[in-house]
């Protein structure tokens, strides 16, 4: 039996999902990366969900520097509604995380399908320490999973985003709440996040803690 090999095309495009706590970096670098496409005459295009009311139709890092976004999807929108995708060299998402499934799904497709890279930048988990929708399907789907690394306040590395409303840390509320207009986000370590947001303050705090939430 013979097996017909498509000589020249043994690379198909991959699918990168780079998450990171908040504050990791991961709008500057998407921003380099689109600029070093746009810089070397590829048709880069870039990509955000409607539901990040954050920069309007801009995406802004925090260090300043800012673009506009291409294509803005609503929840029921899928990407090849509003793209040409033949004209495409290049695909980045910004807030992947609030990505639907359907949505990542696609992307994961065009990269296989059309050979376009799709770089997509987010979020792992929400506020309470659980994967959002898109981050779930980025983890089963993406060819390349990387993580950017930022740093909790006690020096150990983040992994976890708490909410903070004011000066408390809430576990309760809503997925979508945007940094900077709804409450703001601090990027923490497992430890602090476990010491802080969930109070288990103590080692013999594990079992009253947990037992207690199962109640609910
Ligand atoms: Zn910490």
């Amino acid at each position: 039996m013979y097996v017909t090999l498509k000589i020249g095309s043994g690379y198909m495009a991959k699918l990168y999902f780079k998450y990171g706590a908040m504050s990791c970096g991961k709008t500057t670098e998407l921003l380099q990366v689109v600029y070093n496409y746009n810089r070397k005459g590829f048709n880069v295009i870039l990509v955000k969900p409607e539901v990040d009311k954050k920069g309007d139709t801009k995406v802004v890092s925090r260090l300043g520097v800012e673009r506009e976004v291409d294509y803005i999807l609503s929840d029921d929108e899928l990407l090849s509604d509003k793209v040409e995708l033949d004209t495409v060299d290049s695909i980045v998402v910004d807030e992947a995380q609030f990505m639907n499934e359907k949505q990542i799904n696609e992307l994961w497709m065009i990269s296989k399908l059309y050979d376009i890279p799709v770089l997509a930048y987010g979020l792992k988990s929400n506020f309470q320490g659980h994967l959002f929708e898109g981050s779930k399907t980025l983890l089963e789907k993406a060819d390349v999973i990387e993580e950017l690394v930022t740093i909790c306040s006690c020096g150990k590395k983040a992994r976890f985003n708490a909410r903070k409303l004011g000066e408390e840390y809430t576990i309760s509320g809503d997925e979508v709440a945007i940094d900077g207009i709804d409450a703001t986000y601090e990027a923490l370590c497992p430890e602090c996040f476990i010491k802080k947001v969930l109070k288990v303050e103590d080692q013999k705090e594990i079992p009253k803690v947990l037992r207690k939430k199962n109640e609910k």
